[in-house]
């Protein structure tokens, strides 16, 4: 807490609040822990009972308890000790993000409201896809009521690639109303026809939403016009088949979104992989363990990197938001102008 506020961490104020109330929710817990009164904390109440002395499920009552406690001091210290983000470090957010959600799994205490603030507080003040939070804004290359478009993290399996970014935070795109999903289809309608008219090329739009802090963003790659969908389909359930090759798997592991609409073939909740092969859909996958599906957009960029051919180097990178010269951004603009 002192490190923030000689930091002076814009952060702080908020920062300080949340720490008070979860430390403030903590004393209220212990507080109803010794309470010796009712008779329904008769069984509860056992801090001061001799280890040797307890039942089996008093044992894993001790347990739960002691471990709701650890994690909320631990996340009272972890939202003490944040300090603003590095801006290009999307790692960090996703550690945190993966953190709080398995807090929401593991406590038993109102765990919505114990994560929700966290994640509106850091993830929103800290995003690099919310405009006008503090953070460095990502050039916008072209706007619509609900959307913009962005340059791409660095370094590309392909050159002049785009990033499609929903306005307001939302996990992802399945969280758009049916108008909002109406505009990205046009968007991505247009970007292919641009990409075609004036590099002739195809392009490969995909998403990934992996994490609770996740801020929607699709990613269009442009690729030759010589791979066909159907070609680009083949290679990602290739992919998509190997990953999931080890793990046993509750859900279909390849739910194509094609027939019934994308919106309608997948759960906005649950982590998702998805490419579209067309503007309806394409190739969904649920990604039941998210600690081993492949991070920073390895996935996507080893299969896409994999059928061109590209340099390994380039593929393995870790892709960071960079600084762009005015003059790209600008030709950029002019290009998408007349989408
Ligand atoms: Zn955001």
């Amino acid at each position: 807490m002192m490190k923030a506020k000689i930091m002076g961490s814009v952060l702080f104020p908020k920062l300080e609040a949340r720490y008070n109330e979860l430390n403030s929710t903590y004393t209220k817990q212990q507080n109803m822990k010794v309470k010796p009164d009712s008779s329904q904390n008769k069984n509860r109440n056992l801090t001061f009972v001799d280890e040797n002395d307890l039942t089996i499920s008093q044992m894993v009552e001790v347990e739960k308890e002691s471990t709701s406690k650890d994690n909320l001091r631990q996340s009272a210290k972890q939202i003490a000790s944040m300090k603003t983000f590095d801006n290009n470090d999307l790692d960090q957010q996703d550690e945190v993000a993966s953190k709080l959600a398995k807090l929401s799994e593991t406590s038993e205490i109102a765990i919505n409201k114990f994560i929700e603030d966290p994640k509106l507080m850091k993830t929103l003040e800290s995003c690099l896809f919310c405009q006008g939070n503090g953070m460095r804004d990502l050039p916008i290359l072209k706007e619509t009521d609900n959307f913009y478009i962005t340059l791409p993290p660095k370094p590309e399996i392909t050159s002049n690639g785009t990033l499609i970014v929903p306005k307001k935070h939302i996990k992802n795109s399945l969280y758009l109303d049916s108008n909002e999903y109406e505009e990205l289809k046009d968007i991505m309608e247009s970007l292919s026809i641009f990409y075609f008219k004036s590099h002739k090329q195809n392009v490969i739009f995909y998403e990934e939403s992996l994490y609770e802090t996740n801020h929607a963003n699709i990613k269009c790659v442009p690729i030759p016009a010589s791979f066909e969908p159907k070609t680009v389909g083949s290679y990602f359930r290739e992919g998509i088949m190997e990953q999931v090759i080890d793990n046993e798997h509750h859900h279909q592991a390849l739910i194509k979104t094609s027939d019934k609409g994308y919106r309608q073939s997948l759960a906005k909740e649950a982590p998702f992989f998805h490419v579209w092969l067309d503007v309806d859909g394409g190739l969904g996958h649920i990604v039941e363990d998210v600690v081993s599906w492949p991070k920073h957009d390895s996935f996507s960029r080893r299969i896409i990197g994999g059928f061109l051919d590209a340099d390994q180097f380039k593929i393995m990178s870790r892709p960071k938001f960079s600084v762009e010269k005015r003059s790209v951004i600008q030709s950029f603009v002019e290009k998408l102008k007349d989408m």
